[in-house]
């Protein structure tokens, strides 16, 4: 059993999946060469997660942007949805970055979980409002998460909670698996190929999505302020990562490797169609209004 191994290997959270019994499954990769868990329905018994957390006080952050005309189109959606199924049962602390701070309207929050609102500057270019709070998420974990979470989760608004995402996608360092490319071969993954760029890698361990990314505050602060040196290095040298913030993280990732990975079953696309792969679906994308949204 790879994840028993792990528990003597490394000394990461992958030793809490050993100590909790995970279990496999016959069709899908369940476990990296690094032996971090690629966490998949079937494989965890839920109580036994949601039981350590709380006896270890586990507490969580959220951070999600509704910048422009995001925040209209999404917000509320996906603050409801998330206060059905996002890490039930655990204190959950909301970090919305707006910047229109009067229009979050008061939502009803669950015992245990709480809001905060920071205001941001809107950029004009909606690459650079995404590529950007990579340094408001470090900002944050430096003035405020640190002193009260003790993991963090980074989501894109965009999206809609359907099923449970709860305590086993907790980990040290997480990354998800992006729904189109979890199945392709190496070579049509999206990284970056510009050598000019900070971002760039020829190959790598998987392709993953910027829509969720996790880990300690510790971790993520590593990670937003490391993403963040590459974007501002590629802004000075006059180029852009082919996918902003998402090429610079997978970068992040090929030499940060992730203690815990989440199958596209945490971010699906329902335009992909039937997958047998795909037992239940946890987190869906929500239209994207490109058009309307990304006009300034
Ligand atoms: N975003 C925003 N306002 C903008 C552009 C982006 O609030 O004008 C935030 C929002 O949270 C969004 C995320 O940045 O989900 C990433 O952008 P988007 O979802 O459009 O990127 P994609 O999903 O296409 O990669
Ligand atoms: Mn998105």
């Amino acid at each position: 059993n790879c994840h028993l191994e792990s528990a003597k290997m490394l000394n990461l959270d992958n030793s809490d999946d050993a100590s909790l019994n995970l279990q496999s499954r016959p069709d899908v990769l369940t476990c990296t060469y690094w032996k971090a868990a690629i966490i998949w329905e079937g494989m965890f018994d839920p109580h036994l997660y949601d039981e350590m957390h709380k006896i270890r006080g586990s507490s969580v952050a959220l951070t999600v942007f509704a910048v422009g005309r995001y925040l209209d189109a999404y917000l509320h959606t996906f603050l409801n949805s998330s206060e059905q199924h996002f890490m039930v049962g655990l204190p959950v602390t909301y970090y919305v970055f707006t910047d229109m701070p009067e229009k979050v309207s008061n939502i009803k929050l669950s015992p245990l979980r709480s809001m905060k609102v920071i205001k941001v500057e809107k950029n004009s270019r909606w690459q650079d409002v995404s590529m950007m709070r990579m340094k408001s998420i470090s900002n944050v974990i430096e003035s405020d998460i640190r002193h009260h979470c003790t993991h963090i989760f980074c989501f894109d608004v965009d999206q809609v909670f359907t099923g449970r995402f709860g305590s086993e996608a907790l980990g040290d360092s997480v990354a998800l698996l992006h729904a189109h490319y979890y199945r392709l071969p190496k070579h049509l993954y999206t990284y970056d190929r510009n050598p000019n760029s900070k971002a760039y890698m020829e190959t790598g361990d998987f392709y993953y999505h910027a829509a969720i990314f996790g880990g300690s505050w510790k971790n993520v602060k590593a990670l937003t302020e490391a993403c963040y040196q590459g974007i501002m290095e590629d802004k000075q040298n006059n180029v852009e990562a082919l996918w902003h913030d998402e090429s610079h993280l997978n970068k992040y990732m090929l030499l940060h490797k992730p203690s815990k990975v989440l199958s596209p079953e945490y971010c699906w696309d329902t335009s992909i169609g039937f997958r047998s792969d795909i037992q239940v679906t946890r987190l869906l994308w929500a239209p994207k209004y490109y058009d309307t949204l990304r006009t300034p």
